[in-house]
């Protein structure tokens, strides 16, 4: 019996869940905690790094580590770590393996088929890409579920709701807005929305920019690991921020020490642009869902970000009332994603819940007037509830024409090349000398994933030309070399990784302090490096706990 998995794959942290005993029960990783970080880095000995060790590298290690390669699926950016490349969904790919090797460790068991979550409004190409990095990492995603949704499973769950209901899941790269009603066991999602490019990155990224700007530093005169400390000293001050308390952030750099102070006010004009941007997809959510703020019975925040006062005032003005407190905006969603993994498995301890989940976009295909080309036709509309099978006519522009070309889009904009170009395809006629009907048929399944179906009116003849569900522009060969790569990677050894994640953490401080508190840790270094010599397994792990409360008492 597979026991039924969820798994979040964040831009910043990922989560994995396992159904157990009638509850989402949150798998540790390997040192034990519970969220792990999206980073991976290589390591000094070329072994690869993932989660709480590598994220301590991208401090002291920027060019061989990467973060929030989330942001990219789907691109055609690649990451050179060291003298290695991967492309994003391969990194994506090593993170979903740590998962599932902690599963496999907290389980006894080997796991295959899992349940994973992906923003609402992620792209075709992007799901495909998640798809793909599951296999490369073994795993089978049995089914992709939208972040907020799963969040309002596992919300739905716990306080048995009733009403109209606002996800706001604000993560490290990707902002969503899902508006829902529950009148349980149905959760009928009505409409999301949201930007893939806005999350706590770029709340960070802009308190950089800040200090650089007083500063009077031009950030090419800066060098890349000088920056990411920065960049870390950035992170940490956002997460201290709480009202009108000044906290201040030290970077040293040029043999000088650069101070910055920052509280709320401050922040709330630094941000200003960024909090604007959280404005329309809440808009949007709500006129498609047809409702107005006062109609919203509660307001569930998720993601990390939403943690940030700022963020919270702006909801609380925007909504007129506070939103809930009670779950953590962390967790949720691997949570609701293993929620879905028992539904799916017809769990008998889950009870039986009926969702509803609509497409957040639109879809459709290119077209022409007399006068203009490149006009966009729109054949499923967005937040149609799915899964949803739509059907439209098209013609043929000219007599004698020997193929029709479809070319399907995914966006708001009535001229295509303001939106997304999701595959594109031919289909061969039989020339005749009058116009030529088709039927364009979209089916959009419950992944997010898109079929088209191609009927020619004189034949009858059709063309399944089902869109290919792996990722655009992959060839098989591309695809095994994926493979091949993923597998000649050594990894760091699972049962190591405590040790290895305090080094890294003790690299990061050392690296980020002066003077005496440098010192100190210095000395910390030297003696974990000749315990770690002695090899003996019970001193080693009392000196790592003494060394850990020590810097987390120094506030590193
Ligand atoms: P994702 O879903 O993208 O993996 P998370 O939901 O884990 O991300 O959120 C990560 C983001 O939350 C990061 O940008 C991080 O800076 C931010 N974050 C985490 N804790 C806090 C906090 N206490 N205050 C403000 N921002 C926070
Ligand atoms: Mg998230």
């Amino acid at each position: 019996m597979h026991p039924p998995i969820g798994i979040d794959l964040g831009t910043t942290n990922s989560l994995i869940c396992v159904w157990q005993d009638g509850q989402p029960t949150l798998i540790p990783n390997s040192i034990g905690e519970l969220v792990t970080p999206s980073v991976v880095s290589v390591d000094n000995d070329d072994s690869i790094l993932v989660g709480r060790a590598a994220l301590s590298r991208l401090t002291t290690h920027p060019n061989c580590t990467a973060a929030a390669f989330k942001r990219y699926l789907g691109s055609s950016k690649v990451f050179e770590l060291g003298n290695k490349k991967f492309t994003p969904t391969e990194l994506s790919a090593m993170v979903l393996k740590s998962l599932k090797a902690d599963a496999q460790a907290f389980l006894g068991q080997e796991i295959c088929d899992v349940v994973i979550s992906v923003p609402a409004y992620f792209n075709d190409e992007q799901r495909k890409q998640t798809r793909f990095a599951a296999e490369l990492a073994g795993l089978n995603a049995v089914r992709l579920i939208n972040e907020p949704t799963a969040a309002a499973m596992a919300y739905g769950l716990h306080e048995e709701q009733s009403g109209n209901t606002l996800v706001f899941d604000l993560g490290g790269g990707t902002f969503d807005v899902t508006v829902l009603e529950y009148s349980l066991p149905i959760i009928e999602v009505h409409a999301s929305a949201g930007d893939n490019y806005l999350g706590g990155e770029d709340f960070t990224h802009e308190l950089v920019k800040a200090c650089l700007s007083e500063w009077n530093i031009k950030p090419q005169d800066i060098a890349t690991d000088d920056y990411a400390r920065l960049l870390d000293l950035a992170e940490q001050l956002k997460c201290k921020l709480n009202g009108e308390k000044m906290h201040n952030l030290t970077w040293f750099w040029q043999d000088k020490q650069w101070q910055f102070s920052l509280n709320e006010s401050r922040a709330r004009m630094i941000w200003l642009s960024l909090l604007n941007r959280l404005r329309a997809p809440i808009e949007q959510a709500l006129s498609d869902a047809r409702l107005k703020p006062n109609q919203l019975e509660h307001i569930v925040l998720v993601g990390g970000s939403s943690q940030l006062g700022v963020v919270r005032e702006l909801v609380t003005k925007l909504f007129g009332k506070l939103p809930y407190r009670h779950i953590n905006p962390t967790t949720i969603v691997a949570q609701g994603a293993a929620v879905q993994a028992a539904c799916r498995l017809r769990n008998a301890d889950v009870e039986e819940v009926i969702l509803t989940d609509v497409c957040p976009y639109t879809l459709g295909i290119e077209s022409s007037s007399d006068n203009v080309r490149g006009l966009f036709s729109p054949i499923i509309e967005r937040n149609t509830i799915v899964p949803t099978s739509k059907v439209k006519t098209f013609y043929t522009t000219h007599p004698q024409q020997k193929y029709i070309s479809v070319a399907v889009y995914q966006g708001e904009h009535p001229l295509v090349k303001n939106n997304v170009l999701i595959d594109q395809f031919e289909v061969p006629l039989t020339p005749t000398e009058e116009l030529q009907g088709i039927d364009v048929r979209f089916s959009y399944d419950l992944n997010g994933l898109l079929e088209v179906d191609v009927i020619i009116h004189a034949t009858g003849q059709q063309h399944g030309k089902v869109i290919d569900h792996s990722p655009i522009g992959l060839t098989e060969k591309q695809k095994q070399e994926s493979h091949e790569r993923l597998k000649s990677l050594k990894v760091h050894p699972r049962d190591q990784m405590p040790n290895r994640t305090l080094l890294a953490r003790l690299d990061r401080a050392w690296a980020q302090s002066l003077g005496d508190e440098r010192s100190l840790i210095g000395s910390y270094i030297e003696t974990f490096l000749t315990v770690l010599d002695r090899q003996n397994t019970e001193e080693i792990e009392t000196i790592r706990c003494e060394i850990e409360s020590s810097l987390t008492s120094l506030d590193r």
